[in-house]
């Protein structure tokens, strides 16, 4: 728990989201400023700042993160028509906050990566 994260304060409860799924080791809630008709942010519990800070002990918790947008896609009825995980690490991939996340977008068809 960082005090300033604002992701740290959705998963411990202190600030309001639509969560939609929490376990031991990851929270998924709904993105305040949807881009699609379905954009649901995946994080872990614990504060990670970015992918840059992953080492191998977080192997086997970002497999289950994406699980989670996995179950979360097929909960959404997103499985057959697809959707898309991203992961904005840093300044050029215009990461806004701080505390690792998945963003589950889907809904709509998204333009091709580069477009
Ligand atoms: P980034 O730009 O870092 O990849 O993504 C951050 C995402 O967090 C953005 O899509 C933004 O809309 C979302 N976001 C920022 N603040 C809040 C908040 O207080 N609540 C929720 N639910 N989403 C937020
Ligand atoms: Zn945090």
């Amino acid at each position: 728990m960082t005090s300033s994260c604002i992701f740290c304060k959705i998963i411990s409860g202190s600030q309001t989201a639509r969560i939609i799924y929490q376990d031991e080791y990851a929270t998924a809630f709904h993105d305040l400023f949807p881009h699609a008709p379905v954009h649901i942010l995946i994080v872990p519990n614990q504060h990670i700042n970015s992918v840059n800070q992953l080492t191998i002990d977080e192997k086997s918790l970002i497999g289950h993160l994406i699980l989670v947008a996995q179950k979360i896609a097929a909960e959404e009825g997103l499985t057959n028509s697809g959707y898309r995980l991203v992961i904005n690490t840093g300044a050029h991939a215009g990461q806004s906050v701080h505390h690792l996340h998945l963003h589950l977008l889907g809904g709509k068809q998204m333009p091709m990566m580069g477009d």
